[in-house]
């Protein structure tokens, strides 16, 4: 068995059961380190579970009610945050007008709603029909599309942004393939994903990205260079967050200061649970 990314020898890892009592084996990759399933759930099972419920009520996996006004105020508080680790503000103040963002993967259109507020031209594709009819009552500009199939014309982007996304799609190559298509010159992409770093290592099937069936690649820096480089991109930024510590409400001031200490050091190691991501066309 290899690689679909890069052909290099796979061997098994760790064995995990899905909620619907089936195990998956999880494959890692000798030459890009990357991690992926097998067997791998079919683009139909996997868009099956991406209906209704698990942006509702699979809350230790999905989102608990990922519509809500509070969701929305986590979500931009994060993205706010990873834009500015990107350097994302001063590259904006550079740009002419008009500046054009692609989300894909948009879910409701939280992150959208965000840009276009900052005065972006935006579009938001998602296959996720609850998520976009919700985003389109609240105004956002949204299409439910396969982002593979769908015809762009000849439009272009400054900025298309991917977050904890990639890790859901057998077809990662492919989408990076389609977005460095559709970049403007100097464009970039922004994409995050659940990285295997330290704390996947230390938690093994306990970690808490470990999902399966649906994410069916465990990225990191490195394989995440490598489809960069297959893709014609390359990375320009990358960063880490997440220590294993969650965001409490009535934390003890030692669990506080313990995931201060962690996130701190997952940030610095570059081996959080997240990687964050800007990739530039590499010629
Ligand atoms: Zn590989």
């Amino acid at each position: 068995m290899t690689c679909v990314l890069c052909g290099g020898a796979l061997s098994p890892h760790l064995e995990k059961k899905s909620p619907a009592g089936t195990t998956f084996t999880i494959h890692r990759c000798s030459q890009c380190t990357v991690w992926h399933l097998q067997p791998m759930a079919s683009p139909a099972e996997l868009a099956a579970l991406y209906q209704n419920e698990y942006f509702k009520e699979r809350s230790d996996r999905g989102y608990a009610d990922y519509t809500s006004e509070k969701i929305y105020r986590s979500v931009v508080s994060t993205l706010a945050k990873n834009l500015g680790d990107l350097g994302f503000y001063s590259w904006e103040a550079s740009l002419p007008a008009p500046k054009r963002l692609l989300e894909v993967g948009c879910a409701a259109g939280h992150a959208v709603a965000y840009f276009a507020g900052r005065g972006w031209q935006t579009l938001g594709m998602d296959i996720a029909h609850e998520m976009i009819e919700a985003g389109k009552r609240a105004g956002r500009n949204l299409v439910e599309a396969d982002f593979l199939q769908h015809d762009f014309g000849a439009a272009k982007y400054d900025l298309i942004t991917h977050w904890a996304t990639l890790e859901h799609l057998p077809q990662a190559e492919a989408f990076l393939q389609k977005m460095r298509t559709l970049l403007a010159p100097g464009g970039k992409i922004y994409l995050s994903t659940c990285n295997t770093g330290y704390f996947a290592r230390r938690y093994g099937v306990a970690w808490r990205y470990l999902n399966v069936p649906e994410h069916v690649f465990y990225f990191n820096r490195k394989s995440l260079a490598m489809l960069a480089a297959k893709c014609d991109l390359k990375v320009t930024r990358a960063f880490s967050y997440g220590s294993g510590f969650t965001t409490k409400e009535n934390a003890s001031l030692s669990y506080r200061i313990s995931k201060k200490i962690s996130d701190r050091l997952a940030r610095y190691f570059l081996s959080g649970d997240m990687i964050v991501v800007e990739l530039s066309q590499a010629a």
